[in-house]
């Protein structure tokens, strides 16, 4: 072994964006000698851990050389569409290379000359063997351009720009942004919470940091305490939002940075701070075995998906409502808007929660036209799951304990001996909470495909929920609203058009459109002889009666045709959900612990 090498020499990367136009980051990877091996294998990742889809990131490598680090060639094979062999002889060799950086989301990278960002996998070849050698990573802004750098990392002292990961886990695991964003920070207690905000956004910035301090705050104070001394917000302000993604000490979101003319922003950018911020435990350190250690090569399956995303969904919910960034009536009005669209899917039970988990890698990230009515998100369907759990377990418990505490019981358990949980883990939390076993909860929901009983729940628990057509005169509450288009909303297709289109996105199976034969993709031009719009549509349908037979024109593969549907009574129901003031006082208390605000 050369003199001062070691298992413990990093592996230094440099990342170069001297022509931010090109879109290309330029990288350079310099690996030491490692004297007991003839052949080194690089690899590049093929997915971003936290978002379960192969992406081949590979197809944006350009321009790969390499060499001894002098200039002199070395034997080179390629193994497959993201390993290369290289006969090193043991001896120190070095990468380079150029990744097209152009898709602007939180899994991939982006650079252009207002400000580079990249995610770890999809910019870093690793060496086969090696994950477990520190790295280093120099990051070299377009000359001139006085661009910063906000990353988890730690920076290396008294080297400017250089950033050290304890391994390439760590490495691929903080995201970084480069350019000229706005910076935010705040402590509490002993943590550093950053904000690095990128593009344009009309939020008002002391708010923004006023909803991370609240939600940050009453996480902590949920899982007593934060697992880390500095903690990174990275936010992208673009023209649509698109979600975020987990890191250990650090998140990345990318919301519609032009959409905070209404508290609805506020409210949007809150609900996905805390889902990512809950993330920090509830899958970053509370993992599986299939979260614990990354194949990057390849699927990594797992079926608690709807614990780590949909429990996550949930408990941000409860963390807002905690925070005081919401309410109890934004709780109950979230209940009242989202669960007559789930308790309407056609898919949401035929598939098990544990199974929608294990096939998120071919179904959810790539959903087939008749996803809608065959599956349902893990997302959607674990967040009802959760809250069917939390409510069970305050009713048995006198609303004393359910899933927050939950989630501190399995936090309290791994923080003290660091494995890989299980469902079992889960199943025995949900025991310690509930003072029973509630293994028919899990396969009955989790594994099962049996209906969710939340409106007997919800009313256990003190709530009254009222479902109401849109055009039922009987309601009271909605007298002032404009009659004639509540009756006009009756009649009903089945038909969901693409926004701002009139190209059919799904129809329902059984539906009037589907006994019909319309189907996705087809393109409406007319609705009994008056042609339709995007906006007019549901307008032409609202001219027939519920029973009527009207002839629907459209577009399938570009040739005219005409279909006859009969129209029938929408099953769309409006919920009124609030507290119910004939409950009996074990349902008030249920409510009560429930729905507490801090
Ligand atoms: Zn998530």
């Amino acid at each position: 072994m050369p003199k001062g090498v070691t298992t413990s020499t990093p592996i230094a990367y440099r990342v170069a964006m001297s022509e931010p136009s090109s879109h290309e980051l330029e990288i350079e990877m310099a690996v030491p000698a490692m004297p007991e091996r003839a052949t080194a294998d690089i690899v590049f990742p093929t997915w971003a851990p936290g978002s379960y889809m192969v992406r081949d990131f590979a197809r944006h490598v350009f321009q790969l050389a390499i060499d001894d680090g002098r200039g002199g060639a070395l034997a080179c094979e390629r193994i497959d569409k993201q390993r290369w062999r290289i006969a090193t002889g043991g001896r120190a060799f070095r990468v380079r290379y150029r990744v097209f950086a152009f898709e602007a989301t939180v899994r991939t990278s982006f650079l252009d000359d207002s400000h580079g960002f990249w995610n770890g996998t999809s910019v870093f070849f690793f060496v086969d063997g090696e994950l477990g050698r520190p790295c280093r990573v120099t990051v070299v802004p377009p000359p001139g351009s006085g661009w910063r750098v906000a990353t988890a990392l730690p920076p290396v002292a008294g080297r400017r720009g250089v950033y050290h990961a304890e391994d390439f886990d760590d490495l691929v695991d903080a995201p970084f942004e480069v350019g000229t964003h706005e910076v935010y920070d705040f402590r509490v207690g002993d943590t550093r919470f950053e904000l690095a905000l990128y593009g344009r956004c009309n939020a008002d910035r002391r708010r923004l940091v006023d909803i991370l301090r609240r939600i940050v705050t009453a996480t902590g104070r949920l899982f007593g305490g934060f697992p880390f001394r500095r903690y990174l917000f990275v936010v992208h302000a673009l023209p649509v939002a698109t979600g975020g993604l987990e890191h250990r000490a650090s998140v990345t979101m990318d919301i519609a940075g032009l959409s905070f003319e209404d508290q609805g922003g506020y409210l949007r950018f809150a609900d996905l701070a805390a889902h990512e911020f809950f993330h920090a435990w509830n899958v970053k350190r509370l993992r599986d075995a299939a979260t614990d250690r990354f194949d990057y090569t390849r699927e990594n399956y797992t079926r608690m998906l709807w614990m780590f995303e949909g429990f996550t969904d949930y408990m941000a919910h409860v963390i807002m409502l905690r925070a005081g960034v919401t309410a109890e009536r934004d709780f109950l009005r979230m209940i009242a808007d989202d669960w007559p669209k789930y308790a309407t899917r056609p898919g949401r039970n035929e598939t098990s929660l544990d199974e929608l988990s294990f096939e998120a890698w071919i179904k959810q990230y790539k959903p087939a036209e008749s996803f809608i009515n065959r599956a349902v998100s893990y997302y959607e369907k674990g967040l009802w799951t959760a809250m069917a759990l939390d409510i069970t377990l305050r009713l048995a418990t006198g609303g004393r304990r359910g899933l927050p505490e939950m989630f501190r019981w399995l936090w309290n358990r791994y923080r003290r001996r660091p494995r890989a949980i299980t469902e079992a883990d889960v199943r025995d939390a949900a025991a310690a909470m509930g003072g029973r076993r509630f293994d028919s909860f899990f396969a009955s929901y989790v594994h099962g495909k049996r209906e969710l009983p939340l409106p007997a729940l919800w009313r256990r628990a003190g709530l009254k929920v009222t479902a109401r057509a849109a055009w039922d005169e009987s309601d009271r509450a909605l007298a002032d609203r404009d009659g004639v288009r509540a009756r006009r909303s009756r009649a009903w297709t089945g038909i969901a058009l693409w926004p701002e289109r009139t190209v059919i996105r799904n129809v329902i199976p059984g539906s009037p459109a589907w006994r019909a034969g319309l189907t996705f993709g087809d393109d409406i031009v007319a609705v009994g002889g008056a042609r339709v719009t995007a906006a007019t549509f549901d307008k032409r349908v609202g001219d027939y009666d519920p029973r009527a037979r009207v002839r629907v024109a459209f577009f399938r593969r570009d040739v005219l045709q005409e279909a006859v549907v009969t129209l029938a009574t929408s099953p769309d129901r409006k919920l009124i959900v609030a507290a119910d003031p004939a409950a009996n006082a074990d349902a008030r208390a249920v409510r009560a612990r429930w729905l507490a605000a801090g």
